[in-house]
C-alpha cells in the first residue's frame, strides 16, 4: 500500500468547519458526524481494500466499509473495472437492460422462496416501497416493527428506529404527523407478539443490526412466521444487512425461516446506490404494471449499479462466507481476549460473519437492553482509542462491525493489537 495520494484541499478540521457551513452537522448522513462520540470526523480522500486515508494522509483500517455495502473491501478491481466499463456505455437509459435481468437472477437463484425483485436506488426506498405491496396484497393497514430495528428513514418506520436514530437521542424524529405513524404499531425485538386482523405486514431485521448487534432469540423468527401465518399478514424480512452477507442465501438460508417479503440494499449495490424489494411471483403480481401497486424510479436499475452489483456477487461464493466468517471469528476472539486481559467488562455478539461489540456483562436481546450497553459512556472513549491507533470503527455504538474479504488475517492481529492498547487506556483512565 503507498501512502496519501494528491495533497487533499485541507484538514479535516478545516473541512468540517467549511462543511458545517453548508450542510447540517456537515454531512450528509447524521451519524458521520460524530456527535455521539465527539470530535472532528476524518474526512476520506480515498480508500482500498480494508483501509481508508484522510485527507491529512492518515491510513485507517477501515470498519465501517460504508455500513455494509463493502464486503469485498474498497475499490475492489473488479468493481471498478465493471463500473468504469459501465460509465463509458452510459450512466442511465430510462429503458430496461440485460444487467438489471441478470442482477435479479442472481437474486432469486440464491435465496430460497424468492421469485421476483423490484430494484429501487436505497434500503430506506425498497422498505417504504415493500409496505406499500404488503398494505396492497392484504387490503390491511397495519405495519409492526420491532424496537431498535432500523428500516430506512420514511416516515412510517422510523419510529424507535435504532442506528443514527437512536444515537441521536429520538424516538422518531421531529416532522413526522401522527398520523403517519397511526398504523405502526412498535413491540420489542424477539417477543413475538400477538397479531390481530388489521395487520398487514411485520418487518423485521432477521439479525438485528442497527441497535449494535443483536441476534434473534431460539424460536423468535419461527415465531413470526407463525403468527404471521395465522393472522393472514405478511412477513417482511429487512434483509438490507443480512442480504448476501450472512450467507448465499441472507438471513432466509442461514435461519431457514422463509418470510414473504424481502428486502435488500447495501451489498447489492457494491457502494453505489441500489437497493431491492421482492416476493412469490404471486406478490409481485400486485406491483405496477402487472398490479395496482404503484413503485416508479428515474434511476431504478441504475447500470452503474447493476455492473457493480453483479461484480459484487460473482465474487460471493459460498467459500467467499467461509473465508469471511473465518476472520470474523479471528477478529471476535482476539477482541474479546484483548477486554479479558485489561479487564474491561465487554461483550462480542457474533452471528455469522456479522460482529458487535457492547460494553456490558451480557448479550442485550432486546432494545432497552442495547440502550443501556450502548450509552453507558464507555464506547465513545473505545472508538477513539481505535482511532488513534489507526482503526476506524463506527462513530456510534449503535452499528455493528463490518469485516471484508480484504481484511486479512495480519490486519485482524493488527486490529486486535490496538484493541489491547485501547482496552487497557480504558482501564487505566
Ligand atoms: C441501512 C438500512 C436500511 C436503509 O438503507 P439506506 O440505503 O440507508 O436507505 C434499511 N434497513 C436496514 C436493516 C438497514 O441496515
Amino acid at each position: 500500500m503507498t501512502a496519501a495520494g494528491p495533497l487533499a484541499a485541507g484538514s479535516n478540521r478545516e473541512l468540517f468547519e467549511r462543511a458545517q457551513r453548508v450542510m447540517p452537522g456537515g454531512v450528509n448522513s447524521p451519524v458521520r458526524s460524530f456527535r455521539s462520540v465527539g470530535g472532528t470526523p476524518y474526512f476520506v480522500a480515498r480508500a482500498s481494500g480494508p483501509f481508508v486515508w484522510d485527507v491529512e494522509g492518515r491510513r485507517y483500517i477501515d470498519y465501517v466499509q460504508s455500513y455494509g455495502p463493502g464486503i469485498l473491501g474498497h475499490a475492489h478491481p473488479d468493481v471498478v473495472a465493471a463500473v468504469r466499463d459501465a460509465a463509458g456505455r452510459g450512466t442511465s437509459y430510462g429503458a430496461p437492460t440485460e444487467n438489471e435481468v441478470r442482477m435479479a437472477e442472481e437474486m432469486c437463484a440464491r435465496v430460497d422462496g424468492l421469485e421476483m425483485v423490484r430494484l429501487v436506488s436505497s434500503g430506506t426506498e425498497a422498505v417504504m416501497s415493500a409496505v406499500r405491496l404488503a398494505r396492497g396484497v392484504t387490503g390491511r393497514p397495519t405495519v409492526v416493527k420491532f424496537a431498535g430495528c432500523y428500516h430506512g428513514h420514511s416516515d412510517a418506520l422510523l419510529v424507535a428506529g435504532g442506528s443514527g436514530v437512536a444515537q441521536q437521542g429520538l424516538a422518531g424524529s421531529e416532522g413526522v404527523t401522527a398520523g403517519a405513524v397511526a398504523d405502526t404499531v412498535v413491540t420489542p425485538y424477539n417477543v413475538v407478539p400477538e397479531l390481530d386482523e388489521t395487520v398487514a405486514v411485520v418487518c423485521v431485521e432477521p439479525v438485528a443490526a442497527n441497535m449494535g448487534l443483536v441476534a434473534p432469540v431460539a424460536g423468535f423468527l419461527e415465531g413470526l412466521r407463525a403468527a404471521c401465518d395465522r393472522a393472514g399478514a405478511l412477513l417482511l424480512f429487512d434483509e438490507v444487512i443480512t442480504g448476501f452477507r450472512l450467507g448465499w442465501g441472507g438471513a432466509t438460508g442461514w435461519f431457514g425461516v422463509r418470510p414473504d417479503v424481502w428486502c435488500f440494499g447495501k451489498v447489492i449495490g457494491g457502494g453505489l446506490p441500489m437497493g431491492a424489494f421482492g416476493a412469490s411471483a404471486e406478490v409481485m403480481g400486485a406491483v405496477a404494471p402487472l398490479g395496482g401497486v404503484y413503485q416508479a424510479g428515474t434511476l431504478s436499475g441504475n447500470p452503474l449499479a447493476t455492473a457493480a452489483g453483479l461484480a459484487v456477487l460473482a465474487r460471493l461464493d459460498p467459500e467467499a462466507y467461509v473465508r469471511l466468517e473465518a476472520l470474523v471469528r479471528r477478529l471476535q476472539a482476539g477482541l474479546t481476549e484483548a477486554f479479558a486481559a485489561a479487564g474491561v467488562t465487554a461483550v462480542v455478539p457474533r452471528v455469522g460473519p456479522l460482529l458487535g461489540l457492547f460494553f456490558a456483562a451480557a448479550e442485550p436481546v432486546d432494545f432497552d437492553e442495547a440502550k443501556a450497553a450502548a450509552d453507558n459512556g464507555v464506547y465513545p472513549r473505545f472508538f477513539h482509542g481505535m482511532l488513534e491507533r489507526g482503526v476506524a470503527l463506527a462513530p456510534g455504538a449503535y452499528e455493528a462491525i463490518f469485516v471484508s474479504l480484504a481484511h486479512t488475517e495480519e490486519i485482524i492481529d493488527e486490529t486486535v493489537e490496538a484493541a489491547a492498547g485501547a482496552a487497557r487506556d480504558l482501564a487505566t483512565s
